[in-house]
């Protein structure tokens, strides 16, 4: 880190500002003095190892202007380094020199992330105006991340936002090198995620009869048809985009709580049997799948099956969160699904169905993450656990020998206020400045170091109940999620200020690319 912090004071000196423009910062960087200019046209060799995934420098078009040529003789060349024990699979070596702009790496994924490097070296806008004649300075960066799991997660379900938004937001992870989208689908207030077998779910299921409107204390509504969803074509349009930028997609499937959608579409599946209309308004429903009922469990499966074909993903998000027990609690079937398995109360009632659910899901070689209620009444024995009511979840969950990655409302959540200016639009509530959300630790005090390993990561949340438009949504998410990808890659405790020097960079390059940002972060308050 001590060379990062010489660099930092050489590169206003030297006049090369692309070395203060990466974020996420390398984690180790030395450079020279001399300089390496872009040309119109430079030519590009990729090892034959690397072929079957081409070589990912094309992103943005970056490899269009490219020739093939011989790896001594390309300007840019890659190399691929033998893979030995402990090998980190996103590792990579950038060199540049005056003659040649190398890349080392075990696998394309690393090749990919010494692109979005070399991507933030150049002018801000050259995915626009792809300019050459400029130099780049001379460096030998060698880099990999801190955590493994990167995420970003989005709702589409309070309100709904097409395909070109989902790529243009995957577009923006890559550049910060984030690994993981969480696409979280299903909701009261909307299903999102076409199932061929059970067609309600889009032809009702993903339509509401008016939404919530201005701050949640005014129950306000207006009436408007509001709703839309992803066909299996487009999502797996969108799962091969994300994969192409070395980005997973995790859907969540809601169960057993937050499904109001899917009862308004299959009023059978819950306990009374309804009927149920999508919901308008945001918070936590009484109606819930039925944890006593067969069909409901073929009918999660089947959905699921589908769901399976469409994401290669290993874990598979099943929700969990916020199921009230209301109606469990007066439910025969309900009742008796908990005297026939020995269940003592609701809760083991609702960590039965988890695991029920786990073991199908496992023996499908997936595994399940849960929001953090799925501790109570007893863990699913494979079940990763996102903490999100603080870090107590993933602590909890470590403590027993299960893998958690760290979302707390404070600061991981987007949907939070990011500033105290009278002038923000109306937020959830909660506040999670940039400076908090960079400040942010994943290992908490509560893990002690020999459960570090546990924790696989962290991720910043975006639900969007009072985010009606695409540009809102990104104007919450950037710059902090710029601020998160620097805690996971490069690792806590960096410096604050000079990570705010970095920002404008960062800004101007997501404005080439469309992004919308809260511009305001940047400065001192
Ligand atoms: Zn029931």
């Amino acid at each position: 880190m001590k060379k990062g912090l010489i660099v930092a004071l050489l590169v206003p000196l030297l006049g090369f500002a692309q070395l203060s423009s990466l974020i996420p910062a390398p984690k180790n960087m030395e450079r020279t003095r001399k300089s390496f200019v872009w040309e119109k046209g430079i030519s590009f060799y990729c090892p034959p190892e690397f072929k079957n995934t081409p070589c990912k420098l094309t992103l943005w078009g970056l490899v269009h202007q490219y020739k093939e040529d011989s790896a001594n003789k390309a300007d840019i060349s890659v190399t691929a380094l033998p893979k030995t024990p402990g090998y980190h699979s996103e590792y990579y070596k950038l060199s540049i020199t005056p003659k040649q702009i190398r890349i080392a790496a075990y696998s394309d994924t690393g090749v990919f992330r010494a692109a979005m490097t070399l991507l933030q070296m150049l002018p801000a806008d050259w995915i626009q105006t792809r300019q050459s004649g400029f130099k780049l300075p001379c460096v030998n960066i060698e880099d990999q991340p801190e955590f493994s799991y990167r995420g970003l997660h989005l709702d589409v379900c309070r309100h709904f936002f097409p395909v070109s938004f989902i790529k243009r937001y995957i577009d923006a992870m890559a550049m910060h090198k984030y690994n993981v989208f969480h696409w979280h689908l299903t909701e009261d207030q909307g299903w999102r995620i076409e199932i061929k077998k059970y067609p309600k779910l889009t032809e009702v299921g993903a339509w509401r009869n008016g939404s919530q409107k201005g701050r949640y204390a005014e129950h306000r509504f207006d009436s408007l048809r509001y709703g839309g969803f992803y066909t299996q074509n487009e999502v797996k349009g969108i799962v091969e985009y994300a994969r192409q930028r070395y980005i997973t997609v995790i859907p969540e499937i809601e169960m057993p709580g937050h499904s109001l959608a899917a009862l308004a579409a299959y009023p059978q599946l819950s306990c009374t049997g309804g009927p149920f209309e999508v919901a308008k308004g945001w918070g936590v429903f009484d109606d819930v799948y039925c944890a006593g009922n067969d069909s409901m469990l073929a009918f999660l499966k089947d959905v699921l099956s589908e769901v399976l074909a469409l994401f290669p993903s290993k874990y598979i998000h099943i929700g969990g969160d916020e199921c009230p027990k209301t109606r469990w609690e007066k439910c025969p079937k309900c009742q008796n699904r908990m005297k026939t398995e020995g269940l003592k109360d609701e809760h083991e009632l609702q960590s039965w169905f988890v695991q029920h659910m786990e073991k199908w899901l496992n023996a499908r070689g997936r595994s399940i993450i849960g929001w953090d209620e799925i501790l109570e009444g007893g863990l699913a024995p494979n079940a990763t656990v996102m903490s999100w009511r603080g870090t107590e979840g993933a602590e909890a969950a470590a403590r027993q020998g299960h893998k958690a990655i760290m979302t707390p409302g404070n600061p991981c959540y987007f949907d939070h206020c990011q500033s105290k200016d009278s002038t923000e639009p109306i937020a959830i509530g909660g506040y999670n400045s940039l400076e908090m959300v960079y400040q942010f630790r994943p290992f908490s005090k509560g893990i002690d170091s020999s459960l570090q390993h546990f924790i696989l990561g962290a991720q910043g949340n975006v639900w969007t109940e009072y985010m009606e438009t695409e540009s809102h949504v990104e104007y919450m998410v950037w710059p902090r999620a710029a601020a998160l990808s620097e805690v996971l890659w490069t690792g806590p405790g960096g410096d604050f200020e000079t990570f705010r020097k970095r920002l404008p960079a960062d800004i101007r390059r997501l404005k080439t690319i469309g992004v919308n940002y809260a511009p305001h972060l940047g400065s001192k308050p």
